[in-house]
């Protein structure tokens, strides 16, 4: 985007896909089903490697707040940003109902990057680097925020012909889990690439972990080891 009002590193289409459902948020038969099936998965991996309680934590890209709200009810002081407006909404008034209390902010990772350098023990970025034009500039926000010996944590679909069938043919089409159309194949990213990004931004990778689901028991797992559809990435930060 060019324009001085627009902040960079945002697709408004893909904004505006988020806005339209933003309403079934937090109803777990929504399209929102698979967030809601994998929140607990990772919200307790997080706080299991990052300890979260007393922390401050931004959470980048947070939509509808899942896993900020998972994560302050593990004791987290969040900050949630997201550049959806409709999803900021909904995220806002779902905390009144839990008793949280959490920063929600419309702005983008580089512009809280800017206002607060190194001021964050974890970040959190699930489920969106696919969605932004420059995923290699949110890492490198994210790795702006957070402290020295803080930690970093991505998820992300992987590409390749088996997360294609997973992701897009089998979750968009046969057992519609998600609306057609929310995700584009070619913005899929490999762990390679996402390692590459990371290093550049001066973080260090601590932890592949993949995430499979399975269509008969219709549930969810983490797996170290096969990190073929959707996966998760544990980075630190070096003193
Ligand atoms: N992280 C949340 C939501 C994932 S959906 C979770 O895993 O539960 C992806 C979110 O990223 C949407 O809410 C969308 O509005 C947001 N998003 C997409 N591009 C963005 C950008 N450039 N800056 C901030 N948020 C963005």
């Amino acid at each position: 985007m060019s324009t001085t009002e627009s902040p960079k590193n945002v697709d408004a289409g893909e904004i505006a896909k988020f806005e339209a459902l933003a309403s079934r948020w937090w109803d777990p038969e929504s399209e929102f089903k698979p967030l809601h099936d994998i929140n607990p998965l990772r919200a307790n991996w997080i706080d299991k490697q990052a300890a979260v309680a007393g922390k401050r934590v931004a959470d980048v890209g947070c939509g509808g707040g899942l896993l900020s709200e998972a994560l302050a009810q593990r004791g987290a002081q969040v900050t949630g940003i997201d550049m959806g407006e409709a999803p900021l909404s909904v995220a806002r008034l779902h905390q009144l109902e839990s008793g949280l209390q959490i920063d929600y902010r419309q702005m983008t990772a580089e512009q809280l990057a800017e206002e607060a350098p190194e001021q964050f023990d974890v970040v959190t970025c699930m489920e969106m680097l696919e969605h932004v034009p420059d995923p290699a500039a949110v890492i490198q926000a994210c790795a702006r925020m957070v402290k020295p010996g803080g930690q970093v944590f991505f998820s992300t679909l992987n590409r390749n012909p088996k997360s294609y069938l997973f992701a897009i043919v089998g979750a968009e089409y046969l057992m519609r889990l998600l609306p057609r159309g929310t995700h584009e194949y070619s913005k899929f990213i490999k762990p390679s690439e996402m390692g590459h990004w990371v290093r550049e931004a001066d973080l260090e990778m601590t932890e592949l972990m993949g995430m499979t689901y399975n269509p008969l028991s219709k549930r969810y797992k983490l797996t170290p080891h096969d990190v073929q559809v959707n996966y998760l990435m544990r980075c630190t930060k070096p003193e």
